[in-house]
Order: C-alpha cells, then structure tokens, then sequence
C-alpha cells in the first residue's frame, strides 16, 4: 500500500505540473476589446478625460466592477483591450491573463484563471512527494547519526536526499499554506499588494463570497474532481460574482469602535440582490459611481453597513 501511495502521489504530482506548465492562461474575450472606430478615436484622442469617455462608453455594457485607483477604466495600451475585473497585463508573456496570480519562473507560465487550481494542486502534491521521501529515507537518515550504516557513499546520498525533500517540503508547505489562505478570501496574489477598488473604493475582499463558496469558485461544484488536475473552476474567467460594500467610513468608524454589538446587529439584515440589478445600477447612468435610488436613502437614513452580495445565477 505504502508504494502504491508513494507512485500515486509522484503521478499527481507530474501529472499538475505539467498541466501547470503547459495549460496557457486565458486572455480576455473579444467583447473587451474595442471596436476599430473606437480604436481609431482612442488614438487619436490626445486628452485622458477624452479617452477615458470612450472606454467608459465601450465598457458600458461589460460586466465590469472595478477600476484604477483613480476612478479610471482599466485598459491596457499593449492589448488595446478593456482589462476585466482580476486581469493584468503580464510583462514576461506580454498577453493579459484573466485573473492573474503571478508570474511564476518555477513553472515558466502565467499562474491565472485557467491553471489555479493546477497549480494549487501541484503544490499540494509536491508536499505529499516531498514527505513520501523524507520520510522513506528517515530510518536510514537516523542510522547514519547512530553510525549503523555501512561506510559506502550511499551514506552521502542518504543524507542529501533527506535534506533536499526537507529543505523543499519546507519552502513549499509556507507557499502553499499562503495560497490556501488566499483561496479562502477569495484574492489573487497581486490583489493581495493592491486591493482592487470598486465603486465604493478600495475592498481587497471584494470578491469574497464566503469560505465555502470562494473554494467552490476555484475547485468547482463537483468534490470527485477536486484532487485532479482537470478544470472545473467556476466562471468564465471574465465575470466575477462580487460582495459590492457601501458604507458610510465616518460612521463605520465609530460603529466598529464604540458599538460593535450594534453593528453585528447591522450585518445581520444585509439584502440579497441578483448580479444583475446591482449591475445595472452600477454601469448606469453617467459613470460618477455614485448610488442612486432607494439604496442611498437606506445609507443616510440611519443604516450603518449596507452590503450588497450579488451571486451569480
Ligand atoms: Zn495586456
Ligand atoms: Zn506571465
């Protein structure tokens, strides 16, 4: 059983590498690139607010939620393309890559949207190899220091090979831990150094949809296939349910200082509403972000905390 395990876990582990390494990352789809009028008008553009005009006219109708820190449309020059929510443009495979992570040297790819969870699971299954190993070559390790061992080189090889699985479980377990932590949140790596601002500003837990859901959104909705380096993560890559917070940061403030019963309270009444209300709402209208309607004389008459968690259906 033990080798069976042993074999199993080394399959794994090359099978998610190299899924890892040859799944390339998705770029955005066409409906964000603009159209060649638009394009041809961009360009000729010299002014930014000019600029800025058109691509919020063409993003009128993306599912977009997210913009620069200044309140500007995120496009990207090199693409001619309207970035979606979690894209970045990666300088070392010069393409946009939905939902980046990083750029990892280690697999040579883009780690995004189309090899999360490829690479989650190349991590978790290099541990496993790594404390398969480490733990086969223990009993031969402990002899060495108790001078049981015969004095061959093998000696040698006994304790590099202990000290390579150590040293690598050990590096690759503080990675890993770090992107379970940030699948829980529901954040990229990069969202991580730079929270992603929404409407309402800056909330790196914008797309967080609870522990449970933000797994699902990675792993898919079927469990048989979480441990194998087949794509099930949900969406399409381009279009992310979103947790859009409005809150009043004066009284957040003291709500969270003075009264954190009252606020508790507050959490427990936040309304439901379907993407695409809070959608239209959002693209609506002359682009200021700001709230109209019915939600805003919630806010000023009295409500502390008013979330909005927008699921897609
Ligand atoms: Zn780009
Ligand atoms: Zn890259």
């Amino acid at each position: 059983v033990y080798l069976v395990v042993f074999h199993l876990s080394f399959v794994m582990f090359v099978w998610s590498y190299g899924k890892t390494i040859f799944t390339s990352p998705a770029t955005p789809s066409n409906e964000f690139c603009l159209s060649k009028a638009d394009k041809e008008q961009y360009e000729k553009e010299e002014r930014p607010e000019s600029q800025q005009e058109i691509l919020r006219r063409a993003a009128k109708d993306l599912p977009i939620y997210t913009t620069t820190a200044s309140r500007a449309i995120r496009y990207c020059d090199r693409c001619q393309l309207i970035k979606p929510d979690r894209c970045h443009h990666c300088s070392a495979c010069d393409v946009c890559v939905l939902k980046m992570d990083h750029h990892c040297p280690w697999v040579n790819n883009c780690v995004g949207f189309s090899n999360y969870k490829f690479f989650l699971l190349f991590l978790m299954y290099s541990l496993l190899y790594c404390l398969f190993v480490a733990a086969t070559v223990l009993q031969y390790f402990i002899k060495f220091w108790t001078n049981e061992l015969p004095d061959t080189h093998a000696k040698f090889h006994v304790l590099f090979l202990f000290f390579v699985a150590a040293m690598f479980f050990i590096s690759i377990l503080s990675l890993f831990s770090y992107h379970c932590w940030l699948v829980g949140k529901n954040r990229s790596t990069i969202e991580t150094f730079r929270a992603p601002t929404f409407r309402n500003g800056p909330d790196k837990n914008g797309f967080s949809l609870g522990c449970s859901k933000n797994l699902r959104e990675v792993f898919g909705d079927e469990k048989k296939y979480w441990l194998l380096p087949i794509f099930t993560s949900l969406g399409d890559g381009c279009n992310f349910p979103t947790r859009l917070v409005i809150m009043d940061p004066e009284q957040l403030a003291v709500s969270s200082q003075n009264e954190p019963a009252k606020s508790s309270v507050a959490n427990q009444s936040f309304p439901t509403r379907p993407l695409s209300e809070s959608q239209n709402r959002l693209l609506s209208g002359d682009c200021q972000w700001v709230e109209t309607g019915p939600e805003e004389e919630n806010v000023k008459s009295g409500a502390k905390k008013h979330i909005i968690v927008s699921l897609e259906s």
